[in-house]
């Protein structure tokens, strides 16, 4: 689909254009509200910026379902000023809804080979699984642990064959990738145990992620994936939030602003892209895009603030690239705006 496509800018415009009239769309607009309706859990999902993890794709979840945030490593705090009050303002979303809330806590690996694995922690598979469990506990220790309200799940992302694999508490596990073709009751009486304490009515939200993930893992095991597929293949390096419309695998590395010093991991996905270049894995021709993108729910002060917010995200991070990756700078085109949330409608404000 995207292989003939020379000029990435143009490429996006046009995604975001049939990506976002399928959004608006009445089938698609019944489908969530039916699926929120059958599934009112609120799903989070904080994951690495690694383009190769798409949850919506992993799950066949339709867009606009799980809320994800990026970052380098999938590394959060809670006590970042900015993520803190995000996730606050979800969760009281949720409850004045009378939704609860899945925290999924993710780190990635690959199971054939280490440097398949998180850049962001440095190959160090343990290293990502104790931080996906250091930000569970975070939120148990914020939000309560006794599971009425928030509940947050560590889940590893198997990028390989797009298995996930569920951890409860200790080392118990159970790896989707395992279990590709049970029967869904099996797999809800598995996870049963596992979550002693989340009640029936929450633990019915899990089963269609299961079931999509199941589907997942066959059909790429169907596929014969070749392993080059499985590397960096990201040529966007997207700073921002509001990108879940994108719904591509292995094209865009993104970051949120949510760390404090957010403009650091700009400057490892510039390198990332870069190799990518380096090495051939995309064209040469098509190069590399800086996509900018804040998001807003209402016209008014509130895309507003959001173009501001989109121009200043915009100007530090080709700053850091220009100060830490110049090399990338000859390459690299710059497409900035802002997403109306209601129906993922692209704003252009800067291009080049
Ligand atoms: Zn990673």
């Amino acid at each position: 689909m995207a292989e003939k496509q020379k000029d990435l800018v143009k490429f996006i415009l046009e995604r975001n254009k049939l990506q976002s009239a399928d959004f608006r769309s009445p089938g698609s607009q019944l489908a969530r509200r039916l699926y929120r309706a059958q599934h009112p859990s609120e799903i989070i999902a904080l994951k690495c910026m690694d383009g190769r993890l798409n949850l919506s794709v992993m799950t066949h979840t339709p867009p606009g379902i799980i809320k994800p945030y990026r970052n380098i490593g999938g590394k959060f705090d809670l006590g970042w000023p900015f993520f803190g009050r995000l996730m606050l303002d979800d969760i009281e979303h949720a409850v004045s809804k009378g939704r609860p809330t899945y925290v999924l806590s993710t780190y990635h690996f690959s199971k054939g080979d280490v440097h398949r694995g998180c850049a962001g922690h440095k190959y160090d598979t343990d290293a990502a699984r104790a931080g996906a469990v250091r930000l569970r506990d975070q939120f148990e220790s914020a939000f309560g642990a006794n599971h009425t309200t928030v509940f947050p799940l560590v889940i590893g992302m198997e990028t390989d064959e797009g298995g996930l694999v569920f951890h409860g508490k200790g080392k118990r596990t159970f790896d989707i990738a395992n279990h590709a073709d049970a029967p869904l009751e099996s797999i809800h009486s598995e996870l049963r145990h596992m979550y002693p304490d989340i009640p029936d009515n929450v633990l019915e939200d899990l089963l269609p992620l299961v079931a999509g993930n199941q589907k997942y893992v066959r059909d790429i095991r169907a596929a014969h994936r070749p392993v080059v597929e499985m590397e960096h293949k990201e040529q966007i390096i997207a700073v921002g939030r509001g990108f879940d419309w994108l719904h591509l695998p292995n094209r865009a590395l993104m970051i949120g602003p949510y760390d404090p010093q957010w403009e650091n991991a700009v400057a490892v996905a510039g390198t990332i892209v870069l190799a990518n270049m380096k090495a051939k894995r995309i064209p040469e021709k098509e190069g590399a895009l800086l996509l900018v993108l804040a998001p807003f729910r209402s016209v008014g002060a509130d895309h507003g603030v959001a173009n501001e917010k989109a121009l200043y995200l915009e100007r530090e991070a080709e700053r850091v690239l220009r100060e830490k990756v110049p090399a990338i700078m000859k390459k690299l085109k710059i497409l900035v705006g802002t997403v109306d949330m209601n129906t993922r409608t692209f704003h252009l404000l800067k291009k080049s």
